[in-house]
């Protein structure tokens, strides 16, 4: 046996160990098989791998840090991983294999796991035992099936009766083999959604002849009787025979491990996690080690930080006498990590001192699963730790302190979307205390994911997807969460279980999509049958659809509905109500965006309309404003009635009616917002209302403004229905507006210079960026520009002084992409309007799309929806000839993008890598694309 299995092993020594064998095997050294053929397997055992971290590609997060772990000395038992090569093979070919890989290489990698322990795969005096196991580059808890005990057969029980003296333990082993391995390989599962597990069927049965409550009550008899009805029942439902054949076995559970690659739950959780179904799962075969062979056995989890706070604290869970499974399952609720230091501290110590020796080596914050078997420490996993956007942010900006990763690094550690969470909402603490007050509070459960939700409760996936659809805020009660809640979770505000601990199933997954999640909350009673939830020890009981709140910070469970607030930062930034100095993820937030203002290229400007929004925007770090949509500035009273009146016309006359009681509100608002903005640029787009957005639809609201209009009813019903359009997005908008009408860009060029005009007698000074809409021609431009120019010389002849301002235009047209070089001739600037641009470059209508992309997402036609996230292939490239082909007339031709792709992390990259100067997004996106900025300057 390798000597880091030894018992005397110590992290001590086998951080001495880990120098010495890294110096003597660097990666480009180590063993590999002769290059004619291509290495499939790659085996780790103590001290010495084949693979290592970097190797995630090939061997999955799971295989490259097991190998990792081994290379530095830990205590890993031994294994080998089967390489996402053999996945992608496995879909290439009719779901076969590579020649030899069962015949040859296979058998060689087992021997090599037998060497290292002494034992013999299928030896039925002393058997060697695996698990096998999924894992992809990228980790997906859950999602995939894993495999324990294999190599148990009536004949093997025996011998780890023998050789654990232990008949009961071995039993109950060969149980859960069968019944895992009858579920996931030989497919016996209930056939819907109500019916109970076969499984769970036949040991309740015996649970009820015998008696007895507890799994742990039955005898070496009773578990034999189980696994006789277990292997009758998967004969008499699947028609197939239990394998006895170890290697049957193995071959059987390889299979089901690549197969689980494209179940449904795997494949709607890529498509959450935009992972791309081509990179494959690796499959980790390792020795198995018991923690259920008695009270010195047991098994944990553990993150080296708290994952939901990011507080540097050793944060785990464990049970004794338990397997894996229980804990993450959370089917039993686990025991606090500080409980193993009172209950085995010479573990618990080792524990510590393998946490810090993980953040050092990975300089970041681990998850890690380990095994006590007879009072020894083995680690079965290790990966980079999933943490909530809080945990996220503290964490980076903490481990720069403490000297680990320079603000480069811990700009890449946090993904931009993540910074959402800090912005979340927080119950409104008066509503919150009164409902406590009022006997509200039910239970309290476990914090598993921060932010404050409330919603009407429903009890299964289905339902509460269902329920969203209809627009209602939902929370997803669950005993407790399996995979197949994904589509559920995914829909809710927030998530309640009643069983699992913080590393729960349930809380995993909840932290990483930022849901609001309360775990293990044991106080209540839930009854899907009746879809009722009870209170213990209160007369309380709460239906489907009933309100709930829960606080996923600090695990309350609140009846009804409890308003939501602003967060922290809100709270500091906008609302003033809190002191900086009193606010700690404020200062946290605030050193990151620090940061990000360093390395980003791309300046962050707002597409905002109205001064609150820009005063918003700015707190948040906005440069500027890169579109203000002029008509909507006339939402809302009199003013949309003033803007129908001028659209409505029959002639200029009429027009220029209207258009002078919409003046004063025009010049009213660009100060307003010229004011909020200071010296910082602000793009004004001349107006592009389709006109269904705009005219009154139902008989009484076309009443009301005939009323107003001095007009009859059928004639302004006429009038509207001469203006009827098939294709409104395709019609009378943008610039082809000013130019059948001119007199309303002069309009609207008069309210923009008059306002700026005004700022520059009070001394400020403005530099108004007026852009014009939908060309596609440079002669709507050179027309448009020539009448903005015109108008703005009138302006400045009136008030005898004149100011700066710059004439560009919105390339959303693809005919405009392509013909930049000539457009760039008559522009200051480009703002890409990818709205538009993708509803024409794609051909799909930005309002209507929502009934096929879908469909389109689920088969992968697009990986992510082109209206969120720029179609990079089409019309990125339409903006990349656009960008060169502009730049090739006037080399500082500034560039911009305004569509609402430009607070899309995604977007936000290729528009640094395109050589844009600033892209443009809805306020609360502000910091999300300063960090995206940054991250894509430094990753480019
Ligand atoms: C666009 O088309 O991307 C754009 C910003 O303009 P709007 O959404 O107003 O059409
Ligand atoms: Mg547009």
């Amino acid at each position: 046996m390798p000597s880091a299995f030894s018992p005397s092993s110590h992290v001590f020594y086998l951080l001495k160990k880990t120098k010495s064998l890294l110096t003597i095997m660097p990666t480009s050294e180590r063993p590999k098989e002769k290059s004619d053929s291509k290495q499939y397997l790659y085996s780790f055992s103590g001290g010495i791998a084949e693979g290592d971290a970097s190797m995630k590609n090939l061997l999955g997060g799971k295989g490259a840090n097991l190998a990792e772990m081994a290379n530095i000395g830990l205590p890993v038992p031994p294994g080998f991983t089967i390489s996402t090569e053999v996945c992608t093979h496995y879909y290439d070919h009719q779901r076969t294999y590579p020649e030899n890989l069962f015949e040859k290489g296979i058998p060689e990698a087992l021997c090599k796991i037998e060497d290292a322990l002494g034992k013999k795969f299928g030896d039925p005096e002393n058997p060697l035992l695996v698990s096998v196991r999924s894992g992809a580059r990228a980790s997906m808890p859950g999602m995939m099936d894993t495999i324990l005990n294999l190599g148990l057969n009536e004949k093997t029980v025996d011998g780890l009766a023998r050789k654990s003296g232990n008949p009961r333990f071995a039993w109950d082993c060969y149980r859960r083999f069968v019944q895992m391995y009858g579920d996931v390989v030989l497919d016996l599962k209930p056939t819907d959604k109500k019916q109970i597990d076969p499984f769970e069927e036949i040991l309740e049965a015996k649970k009820h002849e015998r008696q007895i409550q507890l799994d742990t009550e039955f005898t070496v008899e009773d578990l034999q009787d189980i696994v006789s009805e277990y292997k009758a029942a998967i004969l008499k439902k699947t028609g197939r025979t239990f394998p006895e054949d170890p290697h049957e076995q193995l071959m059987g559970a390889i299979g089901a491990v690549f197969n689980s690659w494209n179940n449904e739950r795997a494949i709607v959780y890529r498509k959450l996690n935009h992972i791309p179904g081509y990179w494959g799962t690796a499959c980790n075969v390792q020795a198995m080690v018991f923690g259920n062979m008695g009270e010195d056995c047991g098994t944990g989890v553990a993150f080296t930080r708290d994952a939901a706070t990011g507080d540097n604290i050793f944060y785990g869970e464990f049970l004794m006498n338990a397997q894996g499974e229980d804990v993450v399952a959370g089917t039993r609720t686990p025991l606090k990590i500080e409980q193993l230091k009172a209950e085995n501290p010479g573990i618990y110590d080792q524990l510590e001192e393998i946490r810090s020796i993980l953040e050092k080596h990975y300089r970041d914050m681990m998850d890690i699963e380990f095994t006590i078997e007879n009072n020894k420490l083995f680690m079965l996993q290790c990966r980079v730790g999933k943490r909530t956007g809080f945990a996220a942010v503290k964490i980076a900006v903490e481990m720069f302190n403490e000297g680990l990763i320079d603000e480069k690094e811990a700009l890449m550690r946090i993904e931009p979307e993540q910074l959402n969470q800090l912005l979340r909402p927080v119950f409104n603490m008066k509503e919150k205390q009164a409902a406590i007050a009022e006997g509200r509070l039910l239970a309290t459960g476990l914090n598993a994911g921060p932010g404050a939700a409330t919603g009407k409760i429903y009890f299964n996936a289905v339902d509460a997807h269902d329920a969203s659809k209809r627009g209602e805020p939902v929370i997803l009660v669950r005993i407790e969460t399996s995979p197949e809640d994904i589509k559920g979770m995914a829909v809710s505000e927030g998530i309640l279980t009643e069983r699992g601990g913080m590393t729960s199933h349930a809380a995993l997954v909840a932290r990483q999509m930022g849901k609001v999640c309360v775990a293990g909350c044991g106080a209540l009673s839930i009854d899907y049958q009746k879809g009722e939830m009870r209170v213990n020890g209160k007369d309380i009981v709460l239906c489907e659809g009933d309100y709930l709140s829960i606080d996923g910070s600090t695990g309350e469970v609140i009846a009804g509905k409890v308003a939501t607030k602003n967060s922290e930062i809100i709270e500091v930034l906008i609302d003033k109500t809190l002191l900086p100095e009193e606010a700690a993820t404020w200062n946290i937030y605030k050193q990151l965006m620090e940061w990000a203002d360093k390395y980003r290229k791309l300046s962050i400007r707002t597409n905002a309309d109205q001064p609150d929004q820009a005063e918003t925007a700015i707190m948040f770090g906005a440069e500027g404003i890169g579109l203000c949509r002029t008509e909507h500035m006339f939402f809302g009273g009199e003013r949309i009635d003033a803007m129908r009146e001028m659209i409505l016309a029959d002639d200029v006359e009429g027009r220029k009616k209207a258009l002078e009681k919409l003046l004063p509100y025009q010049r009213e608002d660009f100060y307003g917002l010229f004011k909020a903005m200071g010296s910082r640029p602000v793009t004004i787009r001349l107006l592009d209302p389709p006109l269904h957005e705009f005219l009154p639809h139902t008989d009484s609201e076309i009443e009301i403004l005939a009323g107003k209009m001095n007009k009859s009813f059928a004639q302004v019903k006429e009038r509207i229905s001469d203006l009827h359009e098939f294709n409104p997005m395709l019609g009378l908008r943008g610039c082809r507006l000013g130019i059948l009408h001119p007199e309303i860009t002069v309009m609207q060029v008069r309210a923009i210079i008059e306002a700026a005009c005004k700022l520059k007698q009070e001394g400020a000074e403005v530099v108004p960026e007026i852009m014009v809409p939908l060309v596609c021609t440079v002669k709507e431009l050179e027309i448009t520009s020539e009448i903005i120019h015109k108008t703005a010389r009138s302006v400045f002849a009136e008030q005898g002084i004149g100011v700066s301002y710059l004439v560009g235009t919105m390339i959303e047209v693809p005919r405009a992409a392509i013909t930049s070089d000539q457009i760039a001739t008559a522009a200051d600037f480009f703002s890409y309007g990818t709205n538009d641009l993708t509803q024409m470059g794609l051909g799909m209508s930005r309002d209507d799309s929502g009934q096929f992309l879908p469909a389109y997402q689920q088969q992968d036609i697009f990986s992510r929806n082109p209206f969120e996230s720029i179609d990079k292939d089409g019309v990125g490239k339409l903006m990349s000839i656009s960008a060169k082909d502009g730049r090739s007339v006037k080399p500082d031709l500034k560039l911009g993008i305004c569509g609402e792709h430009g607070g899309d992390p995604a977007t936000v990259e290729f528009c640094h890598q395109t050589g844009l100067n600033y892209v443009s997004c809805s306020p609360f996106r502000v910091p999300i694309a300063r960090l995206a900025a940054a991250r894509a300057a430094l990753k480019n």
